[in-house]
């Protein structure tokens, strides 16, 4: 059903679950559970068409990125150019980092299988040959479990050479980053899997152009790619009959932080965080909201009263923060908003790749301020620095880590100026650090 805002409609309408339908069944991730759930057959119904049909199928579904940007997916693959005679890349986004995401490292944990079968798919549709996945190095499990599923897929005739007596031949690489958030962003993820140092290149040329190797490259987030296949299967309609009508389909939305049962929650584009909420548990007993961010740290934060925003791309670009991840972190009022916005700063000035100037000497700046008020060390007038180094990071910058720096800032001097400024007449925090889980 299409959600409604607002609350009314009952909790266990609104799960969806298709990528994390079988996540707790024995051994999820290997091949033959994959394939007791209808594992590839949106491959079989895929290679039965054409590669330009298929572009037009996916772009017909309304897919769109659910890296953080939202771009359709349709659209990207054909950017491809056809009848050149440059080879084509298609390379999964598998870096996921943005503070409070924790959706595909999941997805690849629980069920590898859904992002080969659609890496294969997409790989058909772009008239590709290789695939890489990028995957955020720390998580040796995840890399273990998916060269072995890389490895299923070969053995089985999913991958390498005809597959499925299809003429197409694809072969995939498993690469592990090191550990960069900004080898997240596209292009410097580029680098980083040609063997650079990972930084952002100029776009564009937009990787669609110029990509890996400078060829022709579509780059796309594991969840857009892993919910082809059921769009395939189940076609473009069922996927269209949930979310909204430019954000339609289902999602991954991560809840964490201080809610009574944090994790993945499976359910269509456009519910809201009140209904979240209402069916995952609420927030801890006896706490109330107090902020929380739509889409990791870098969206800026909302608070109780967006409740009934509709949490898909439009409504949440309407009330003034942007989707992005779906990474809701939800804080209580046991919370200093200073020490988190204090915490989430630290951790842009540690990522900044150092290329541009406004982020790399900003978030510095940002940073001393930020600390110097937490401890009380503050002025009135440094709340006009933050905001003004904020605005000299914001849109100046190289890419979007700047942006994202700033954007706590900006919400958290909006909704929660007078905090701010009892920490300064306070000269401290005014939250008894030995309630705060935070401070633990
Ligand atoms: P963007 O809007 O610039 O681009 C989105 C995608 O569309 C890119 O793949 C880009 O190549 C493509 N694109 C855009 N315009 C194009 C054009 N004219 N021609 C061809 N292709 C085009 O966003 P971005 O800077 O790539 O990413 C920012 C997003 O990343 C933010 O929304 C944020 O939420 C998200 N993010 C995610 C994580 C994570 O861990 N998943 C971490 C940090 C940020
Ligand atoms: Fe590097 Fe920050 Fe500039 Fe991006 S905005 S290029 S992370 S210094």
């Amino acid at each position: 059903p299409r959600p409604e805002a607002g609350g009314g409609t009952s909790p266990d309408k609104l799960l969806a679950p298709v990528l994390s339908a079988f996540w707790d069944e024995p051994r999820s991730w290997t091949l033959e559970t994959y394939r007791r759930h209808e594992g590839y057959e949106g491959l079989r119904k895929a290679l039965a068409m054409s590669p330009d049909d298929l572009i037009a199928y996916v772009k017909d579904s309304g897919l769109r990125g659910r890296g953080g940007a939202g771009f359709p997916t349709g659209m990207k693959w054909q950017f491809i150019p056809q009848g050149d005679n440059k080879p084509h890349y298609l390379v999964v986004n598998a870096d996921e980092s943005e503070p409070g995401t924790c959706k595909d490292i999941p997805l690849l944990f629980a069920n590898p299988h859904s992002l080969i079968e659609g890496i294969v798919i997409a790989c058909y549709a772009i008239r590709s040959q290789h695939a890489f996945i990028y995957l955020r190095g720390e998580v040796v499990p995840v890399l273990r479990r998916l060269h072995e599923a890389v490895r299923e897929a070969y053995e089985a005739g999913y991958l390498g050479k005809d597959i499925l007596g299809s003429g197409l031949d694809l072969d995939l690489t498993v690469h592990a980053g090191a550990g960069a958030y900004i080898c997240g962003e596209e292009t410097a993820l580029l680098d980083s899997l040609e063997g650079r140092r990972g930084q952002p290149r100029l776009r564009p040329p937009f990787p669609a152009v110029e990509g890996l190797y400078a060829c022709p490259t579509v780059v796309n987030n594991v969840e857009s790619i892993a919910s082809v296949p059921a769009i395939l299967n189940r076609g473009k309609d069922w996927f269209k009959s949930m979310g909204t009508e430019k954000s339609p389909g289902f999602t991954l939305y991560s809840l964490s932080g201080h809610v009574a049962n944090p994790g993945q929650y499976e359910a269509p584009l456009g519910i809201t965080l009140r209904q979240l909420l209402d069916m995952s548990g609420g927030m801890r007993p006896g706490h109330r909201l107090k902020f929380w961010t739509p889409g990791g740290s870098s969206t800026p934060m909302f608070t109780d009263e967006h409740l009934d925003v509709p949490l898909d791309y439009e409504g949440v670009g309407a009330a003034g923060s942007m989707l992005g991840t779906k990474a809701l972190q939800c804080f209580d009022e046991t919370t200093c908003v200073v020490r988190a916005v204090t915490r989430w700063t630290e951790f842009y000035a540690h990522e900044s790749c150092g290329k541009c100037t406004p982020c790399r000497e900003g978030t510095y700046w940002l940073v001393q301020l930020m600390r110097d008020i937490e401890a009380g060390k503050g002025v009135m007038s440094d709340l006009d620095k933050l905001n003004d180094i904020a605005d000299n990071i914001n849109g100046k910058s190289f890419c979007a880590l700047g942006d994202g720096a700033a954007s706590p800032i900006f919400s958290s001097l909006k909704y929660f100026r007078e905090e701010y400024e009892q920490h300064i007449t306070g000269k401290g925090c005014p939250f008894d650090p030995r309630k705060s889980t935070l401070w633990a």
